[in-house]
């Protein structure tokens, strides 16, 4: 064998040995329960409640027939997985994505109801999930596919049972089909058994960019630990939807300048910094963040590994693994996507003294006004957007601060300190409640 070939063979090789690595750390599930794992030992878990925790209460599976613009029929299967409602209904957004997994949407769901318990709202967690590619669909398609779901899981969702939200592709028109559905089923106006609503059908000011919100001021309140100032500070954003566009919008609000962002089709750079309101008009023309004037293209996978002081991972899960994440550089990482750091990433992180904010706590903004919406609608009110604001930040202020002073309390990474808090609290939730019969 040529030395040429001995390369080319290593280089094969190592790509495999990659993949295989990747693939270890890649399912959501074992993620999720790898992280309730560690938490019980810190905790000292009743092994009761644990074993409780291991399983969601409730698994829904849907085939969905749709009727296509082609007139032939076409089947989508859907999930909705309810994990744990101990503190109060199920809660948690509905995703559309060609890669979505039942593991997936479990992981989710687990996540939902570590989320509400950490930020202190009485709800639990689901969350949906749809096997479908949107971006290929008409919009046609997409109301047909989601009014069938809507009817396959209505007897199982409803205002004190289960709120369903956006996720991944979905939105507030999303919401609105649903909410249509769901009323036409009853045989009444029902506003509050979906949250994330256009506010002219009871949607709740601020709830569009409440993610982004939540996730940035998780940014800011780190920085003020690390004594980073955030005038001048750099940032990257991975994934530029609704998370990651309004999160360039509030750094750039702080001072902070975005060099990078990326999306599904490729990743740009500017060390001048990129304008958040021009970004997001390229990318609604064009379809992609790509070929913004002023900017260079980069590889994808490099922008996690930018020489920047906050990183904004804000697309799907499994971004930060064991293979990438020495290569890190940000002192902080705010995760505005759900799962985006593997347990094995995690550990490499920690020991680099990476401040991670940890997804249930970073990206719960959304959550949390959607509690304020539901609040809203039960009450038939309508509040101003300041006071969902300012509702929103003391939440998240108070959240975060409990999250950090437990992480130095145990000595753990802040991912641990939040979910320390929240598994506490459905743990106790679960024991006041017992077990019937
Ligand atoms: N899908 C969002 C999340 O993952 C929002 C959920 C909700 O508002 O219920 O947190």
């Amino acid at each position: 064998m040529g030395v040429r070939d001995r390369i080319r063979l290593t280089t094969i090789e190592k790509v495999i040995e990659r993949k295989l690595s990747t693939s270890k750390e890649s399912n959501p599930y074992e993620n999720a329960m790898k992280q309730l794992e560690s938490t019980a030992s810190i905790i000292k878990l009743d092994p009761d409640v644990h074993e409780m925790l291991r399983y969601p209460k409730r698994i829904l599976s849907v085939s969905l027939p749709v009727r296509m613009d082609n007139g032939h029929v076409k089947n989508f299967q859907g999930y909705r997985v309810q994990f744990n409602d101990a503190r109060g209904p199920f809660k948690g957004g509905i995703r559309y994505h060609p890669n979505v997994t039942l593991d997936e949407v479990k992981a989710l769901a687990t996540w939902m109801t570590w989320k509400c318990s950490v930020v202190d709202i009485p709800y639990g967690g689901a969350k949906g999930g749809v096997i479908c590619d949107p971006k290929n669909m008409s919009m046609a398609e997409k109301e047909a596919v989601t009014r069938r779901y809507t009817a396959m899981i209505a007897d199982f969702i409803g205002p004190y049972r289960d709120v369903p939200a956006p996720d991944v592709y979905t939105d507030s028109q999303t919401m609105s089909w649903i909410l249509d559905t769901y009323s036409q089923i009853k045989g009444y106006q029902v506003p509050e058994v979906v949250t994330g609503k256009p506010i002219a059908l009871g949607g709740s000011e601020g709830r569009n960019n409440s993610t982004a919100r939540g996730c940035i001021i998780c940014a800011r309140e780190a920085a003020k630990e690390l004594n980073i100032p955030l005038k001048g500070a750099t940032a990257a954003i991975q994934g530029y939807g609704n998370a990651g566009s309004w999160s360039a919008v509030f750094l750039q609000e702080l001072g902070v300048k975005v060099v990078a962002a990326s999306d599904s089709s490729g990743a740009i750079y500017s060390k001048n910094g990129l304008d958040s309101a021009q970004t997001l008009r390229h990318k609604e023309k064009t379809g992609s963040v790509k070929g913004l004037q002023g900017t260079e293209e980069i590889d994808a996978e490099k922008l996690l590994e930018l020489d920047v002081d906050i990183l904004i991972p804000a697309a799907l899960e499994n971004s930060i693994t064991a293979d990438n994440a020495g290569n890190v550089k940000a002192k902080i990482i705010s995760e505005a996507a759900n799962g985006p750091t593997t347990p094995e990433a995690d550990k490499v992180l920690e020991r680099n003294k990476v401040l991670v904010v940890p997804d249930i706590l970073a990206n719960a903004g959304g959550v949390t006004v959607s509690y304020l919406e539901w609040v809203q609608n039960l009450n038939r009110q309508h509040w101003a957007e300041e006071q969902v604001n300012a509702q929103l930040e003391q939440k998240m202020v108070s959240a975060f601060n409990a999250a950090y002073q437990t992480s130095k309390k145990y000595n753990v990474a802040m991912r641990s300190g939040a979910l320390a808090i929240a598994i506490q609290r459905v743990a106790d939730a679960i024991k006041l409640l017992g077990i019937w019969p």
